[in-house]
């Protein structure tokens, strides 16, 4: 691998982007510039769409312009209505999605280990206005898939993933994604898969996909009808392009992610005070971040620990705090007052994601790994 020797004073971000290598690209571009399709299903949106189910292991994706416009459409496909059920510990298009169709978040705690929706506060949450479960598989780390189908089957609700962070992620009989009534992956840059911005829906049934299909280009179900409000939620060429060059190397990525996260485990095992995240129970995980939490015996503080990594030129990332229903908007919603979020609260106020991508060198994590366990230390 030609990965170059890390600079000392080089900033460590949480993430730096993956790209294909430019020669991979430039015969896609070729192409289009030969052909001029850029959009609307074009021959790279089919390739890719059908490239990603083989490789997902799932038989129905529609592709997106982002994992955001995937979660709008997501919603309206299901025709969702009143409240949905969802988690105070997510990235804030989550919950952003359900205002924009006019849903209500209704946030409830998470399981204190893998920090996803806990069914029995889901259960306690449910009301007759309550139309669907909206859960988030935190960091790639899947959600209580039984739980949840097992609530949502016995109340009559839809269950829609929130699977942004879980690109090939599986468990014992498969995909991840093939859970619920939808799961809507994010190709966003930071993401373990990218395609700069872009998103995609798994859908469980052609019917459904084709009504998501629709959706996603205004409605239209052939040249001159439509058929619902549908929006403009198209993945371009060039993304789809760009999607295909990245899947051959995914494989390598996620591989080089693995042992990044075994470096960090064993240099942190014994700094008192920092928890690692728990080993994934996935039978395939993508280690798409490396939470640690900063526990109360800790020299530091998590602020204090955070604001040390930067001085080092380590730029974490406080994922995810503050909670979503902490944002100020979100304490319009009615009721809102009368919930509490305590293990949602208490992570949100320990967590430091630690750079973790395919570029980051065993060397640089080690750097960050002493940093956190010597503080005090010049790293
Ligand atoms: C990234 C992300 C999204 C949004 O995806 P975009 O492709 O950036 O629109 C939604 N939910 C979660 C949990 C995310 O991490």
């Amino acid at each position: 691998m030609d990965r170059k020797a890390p600079e000392q004073d080089e900033p460590l971000f949480v993430t730096r982007p993956q790209l294909p290598p430019l020669e991979e690209v430039m015969p896609y571009l070729e192409e289009i510039w030969r052909t001029h399709q850029l959009t609307n299903k074009g021959p790279f949106h089919e390739q890719l769409e059908a490239a990603l189910c083989d490789y997902l292991g799932v038989e129905h994706i529609s592709l997106f312009a982002n994992g955001t416009l995937g979660l709008v459409t997501a919603m309206q496909a299901l025709r969702l209505t009143g409240e949905v059920i969802t988690t105070p510990y997510s990235f804030v298009a989550t919950a952003n999605a359900l205002l924009w169709n006019d849903l209500t978040p209704v946030f409830v705690d998470v399981d204190p280990v893998t920090l996803n929706l806990d069914p029995a506060q889901v259960e306690a949450a449910i009301t007759p206005k309550t139309s669907a479960i909206l859960p988030v598989h935190v960091y790639g780390q899947p959600a209580d898939v039984e739980g949840l189908q097992h609530i949502a089957d016995l109340y009559g609700l839809r269950l829609i993933y929130d699977a942004a962070h879980c690109f090939g992620v599986e468990d014992e009989g498969g995909s991840i994604l093939r859970h619920g009534d939808m799961s809507i992956l994010s190709f966003h840059a930071t993401k373990v898969f990218n395609t700069f911005e872009g998103g995609a829906i798994v859908s469980p049934d052609a019917k459904t996909k084709q009504r998501v299909d629709y959706l996603k280009n205004f409605g239209f179900a052939n040249e001159t009808t439509v058929v619902a409000a549908g929006i403009n939620a198209k993945m371009n060429e060039f993304q789809a392009a760009i999607g295909l060059a990245q899947l051959q190397h995914i494989d390598e990525a996620i591989a080089r992610r693995a042992r990044l996260d075994d470096i960090y485990r064993e240099a942190l095992a014994d700094v008192k005070g920092i928890r690692c995240p728990p080993v994934s129970r996935a039978a395939r995980y993508n280690h798409a971040y490396f939470p640690i939490f900063v526990e109360d015996d800790y020299p530091l503080s998590r602020d204090e620990l955070y604001f040390r990594l930067r001085e080092n030129g380590i730029y974490g990332r406080r994922y995810f705090y503050p909670l979503i229903p902490e944002f100020p908007m979100y304490g319009n919603l009615p009721g809102i007052e009368n919930r509490d979020w305590p293990i949602a609260h208490a992570a949100s106020e320990r967590v430091i994601c630690l750079p973790m991508y395919p570029d980051l060198t065993d060397e640089q994590a080690r750097r960050i790994a002493m940093v956190c366990a010597e503080p005090g230390g010049s790293a």
